[in-house]
């Protein structure tokens, strides 16, 4: 098998030193063990924080310790009761072409529902993120306007999508025309901006003529910046992610305008939460109800962005911090 593991921990933007390629012997499963073989991959930006090793939610990978990251497995051989050679499981087999597992954790997938891939996609944790912070969190009502950043992307597309069908105006911001022109054309979002335009503040304003109900916050920086003073009394801002700010190394200092926010955090009574999708395990089955049916009605498209082969995932994942991906950054680690 190979795998990719953690050689150095970056500081500032990744690059390909920090990761390593590596062989190794495909195991036997042991006591109550299965062996995964992986299909996909899934790319995410949450793993740039495993591979620093400041505070945070989650443990930093070790180094020298295999990148984690969810996956889409088949069975090869299982010492488990409850799955068989041949299932396709939901695994976090991280960066390589087999593991070992421990069944507990392990989800079989119901191909029914959609291509397998999706399980790590727009049925899986991305799709499940934008669900449950703009449903739970945002409230989006019937005539409001929602906005969120990196629109094209696997959170993003579902989020404007999701407030389409509940009856709520949606603005994209995305890098670039050929992405804002799929988001619009495409996706249905009402506007779609591009945030390297320098008049994207003016621009916002323009497309946001009632100003926003809800933020959906994946981006953090400049686009909160021209968010920030649209915002309506009782905006309701699910703070998903900050990927402008993921590659930073040091810490800015607090802001003077952080006074300021706050008297308008107040005035305008803001709610602002942040939230990791697990703490919404709960919605699972309703997640998987609504979605599945959305997909497969047409109201909630995706699209995905595949790299071939384990040793294309480091550079896959160094595009992803910067936009390189169109849709949801996804590996090809073998055949179907
Ligand atoms: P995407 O598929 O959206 O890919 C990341 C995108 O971020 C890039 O394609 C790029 O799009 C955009 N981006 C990168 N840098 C910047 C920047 N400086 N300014 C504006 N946009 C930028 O990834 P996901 O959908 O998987 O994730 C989106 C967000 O959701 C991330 O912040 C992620 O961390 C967060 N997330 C949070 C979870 C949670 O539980 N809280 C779970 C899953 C995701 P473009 O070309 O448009 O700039």
């Amino acid at each position: 098998g190979q795998r990719i593991v953690l050689a150095s921990r970056p500081t500032g933007e990744p690059t390909a030193a920090n990761f390593r390629l590596e062989e190794f012997d495909v195991p036997a499963p042991g006591e109550g063990q299965v062996l995964l073989r992986t299909i996909w991959l899934s790319l995410d930006p949450y793993m740039r924080g495993r591979m620093s090793d400041g505070p945070s939610y989650a443990q930093p990978v070790p180094v020298g310790g295999v990148m984690e990251g969810g996956t889409v497995c088949e069975v090869l051989d299982s010492n488990s009761p409850g799955f068989a050679k041949g299932d396709i499981v939901l695994a976090h087999a991280g960066w390589q072409t087999h593991a070992l597992a421990d069944p507990k954790p392990l989800r079989k997938i119901d191909p029914s529902l959609g291509p397998i891939s999706t399980a790590v996609g727009v049925l899986g944790m991305p799709g499940m993120t934008a669900y449950t912070g703009l449903l739970d969190i945002g409230q989006p009502k019937e005539g409001e306007t929602v906005v969120v950043a990196a629109a094209s992307g696997a959170v993003g597309s579902a989020v404007g999508q999701i407030a389409k069908i509940k009856g709520a105006r949606a603005v994209g911001i995305a890098g670039g025309k050929a992405k804002c022109d799929y988001v619009k054309n495409e996706l249905g979002f009402d506007d779609c901006l591009d945030h390297r335009d320098p008049d994207l503040a003016a621009k916002l304003k323009a497309a946001c003529p009632k100003g926003i109900d809800v933020y959906f916050e994946n981006v953090g920086g400049e686009v909160f910046e021209a968010v920030f003073p649209l915002l309506n009394a009782f905006a309701r801002i699910p703070v998903c992610g900050l990927i402008a700010q993921y590659n930073a190394f040091e810490a800015p200092p607090t802001p003077k305008w952080a006074g300021a926010m706050m008297r308008h955090v107040l005035t305008k009574r803001l709610t602002i939460r942040g939230f990791i999708v697990s703490d919404f395990a709960g919605r699972r089955q309703e997640f998987l109800r609504d979605m599945s049916e959305w997909v497969r009605d047409g109201k909630v498209k995706y699209r995905e962005f595949v790299t071939e082969g384990v040793e294309s995932a480091p550079s896959a994942f160094i595009g992803l911090l910067k936009g390189a991906n169109f849709g949801k950054q996804l590996v090809r680690i073998g055949p179907d």
